[in-house]
């Protein structure tokens, strides 16, 4: 595939981050074998007979990753067993499309594990596909990956002169090499070695044909979830994939923790490391579903709040507040509550833009905001407009957006941003764009307002953000803000640092 032409959905923004999944049944449910999948944990074995056949935690995870598509359009795997070895499956592509019924009874699998990605570090190929499998003597492991390591260098440098060999750029490959390196002294053990020796961000869903394990890094800067099933355990990066399989959340997984799910239930143990939870604030402005809750969180809550403190701190007068499909209605909708101005739908989104445009250029490229969202003039035509989205990247977006406005009759355009004004790259798993060309990074806030092209422009504060979130769990404060403050949770190699660039 040719990556120049072919463009993911917003290559030219952050890059989504992954989802994972991972399925533990610990029995059959008898209620479950009808092809009533949605709730189940069934599929019929090509022979229809034996019991350990009609496990299917393949079907189960296939539902959770589609619930946690938005997290990754570009390849999609699951990887299961049914306690004798690890089978997997997987294809560049969307879950609807690397699987079908078929594949999935074919799977069935008493134990899963499933991964959508969005490139994160390496390029869009079918190597770079989740989960990574690796089979040893003593038995196999299957790893998927949310999240990405800052010492993937000099790791990949030490396991290749120690004998390894790589076969994709993904760093989740090095952590897998890392167990397959000390697997011998028992997974436990080469677990929480390879633990100890990863830096960065890490949400990880582990299996082997026994175990199904959980593993969150040390200041937890990926979600992940874990729920109950009626007959068995998930984890999940989003708790929207546990409401789509009927599974209960139970609770997040804390930062610096591991969990591991077999037939006795569920064991945790901390891995040694000072913990302090940085999770991503991104997660609650952006990347999360917002019937989704993190720590505690439910994020649709986060962004009407982000909204109504937004109204706060940069209120203007008008007639109409509206906000840019999807993650900047939440926003919208607290921001039009708190200031008292009517909402309206004002913009239609598209639904069916693809994962990805043919688009050769980038002029074309830009003119696909026009295919993708639309204005309504019965809701804007001589008004005084405030529209919500909940980040400013490169300005792309929001330029075109206020041209839109203007065409369907808007008066005046007063732009207003849930996030503070992205300047600093990430090294925790989003694929930000170089700083040149972060518009808030080489522009102050006059200069990005002119360069858009609106009648005034306002972001919410950092502390304003913070405020936002804490009302709503003051137990799980603490958030990485990287790329809005440059300072990060984990040293960043040397002169990566946002700061010194
Ligand atoms: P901009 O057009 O300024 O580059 O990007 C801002 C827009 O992109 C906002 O509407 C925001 O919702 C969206 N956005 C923010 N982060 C990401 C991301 O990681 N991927 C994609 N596809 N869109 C994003
Ligand atoms: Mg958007």
């Amino acid at each position: 595939m040719d990556t120049e032409t072919i463009l993911p959905a917003g290559a030219d923004k952050l890059g989504e981050k992954c989802g994972i999944i991972g399925i533990y049944l610990n029995k059959v449910m008898e209620n479950q074998k009808t092809d009533d999948a949605t709730n189940s944990a069934m599929g019929t074995a090509p022979d229809g007979s034996a019991e350990e056949a009609s496990y299917n935690a393949a079907k189960l995870a296939y539902y959770g990753m589609y619930a946690l598509q938005h997290r990754g359009q570009e390849s999609a795997g699951i990887a299961c067993t049914n306690g004798t070895d690890i089978i997997q499956h997987k294809e560049m592509g969307l879950v609807a499309d690397v699987f079908d019924g078929a594949k999935l009874d074919e799977m069935g699998g008493k134990i899963a594990i499933g991964h959508v990605l969005y490139t994160t570090s390496g390029q869009a190929h079918i190597e770079n596909a989740q989960p990574f499998v690796n089979r040893f003597k003593l038995g196999g492991i299957a790893v998927a990956h949310n999240g990405q390591l800052v010492n993937y260098d000099q790791l990949k440098e030490f396991l290749e002169e120690t004998g390894s060999t790589f076969t994709s750029q993904s760093d989740t490959e090095v952590i897998i090499k890392l167990i397959a390196k000390s697997y011998k002294k028992g997974l436990e053990r080469a677990l929480t070695d390879t633990i100890q020796m990863i830096k960065g961000s890490f949400a990880l869903c582990v299996m082997t044909e026994k175990s199904l394990i959980g593993v969150r890094d040390p200041n937890g800067i990926r979600p992940l979830c874990l729920g109950k099933l009626e007959n068995g355990w998930v984890l999940a990066s989003e708790s929207c994939a546990l409401d789509a399989i009927g599974a209960e959340l139970v609770r997040d997984i804390r930062p610096g923790e591991i969990v591991i799910i077999n037939d006795d239930g569920v064991l945790s143990f901390e891995f040694g490391e000072h913990t302090a939870k940085r999770s991503c604030v991104f997660e609650y402005v952006y990347f999360a579903r917002p019937d989704s809750i993190i720590d505690g969180i439910p994020v649709q809550e986060a962004r009407l709040r982000m909204g109504a403190v937004l109204a706060e701190e940069s209120g203007v007068k008008a007639d109409v507040v509206i906000g840019v499909p999807d993650s900047g209605l939440g926003a919208a909708m607290g921001y039009a509550k708190a200031s008292g101005i009517p909402y309206a739908m004002g913009i239609v989104k598209n639904k069916y833009i693809g994962r990805t445009f043919i688009a050769p250029t980038q002029t074309e490229r830009e003119k696909l905001v026009f295919v993708k969202l639309n204005a309504m003039k019965s809701d804007l035509q001589g008004k005084r407009v405030v529209i919500i989205d909940d980040s400013i990247v490169r300005g792309t977006t929001c330029k075109r957006l206020i041209t839109i406005l203007r065409r369907a009759g808007a008066k005046e355009v007063h732009f207003r941003v849930s996030s503070p004004p992205v300047k600093y790259p990430c090294y925790f798993g989003v694929d930000t764009p170089s700083r040149s060309q972060l518009i808030s990074s080489t522009h102050d806030v006059e200069e990005v307002r002119k360069e858009i092209g609106a009648d005034s422009l306002a972001f919410i504060s950092c502390e304003g953000m913070m405020r936002a979130l804490e009302g709503l769990n003051p137990e799980s404060f603490g958030y990485c803000k990287g790329c809005f403050t440059g300072e990060y949770p984990v040293s960043v190699p040397g002169e990566l640092n946002g700061k010194q660039l």
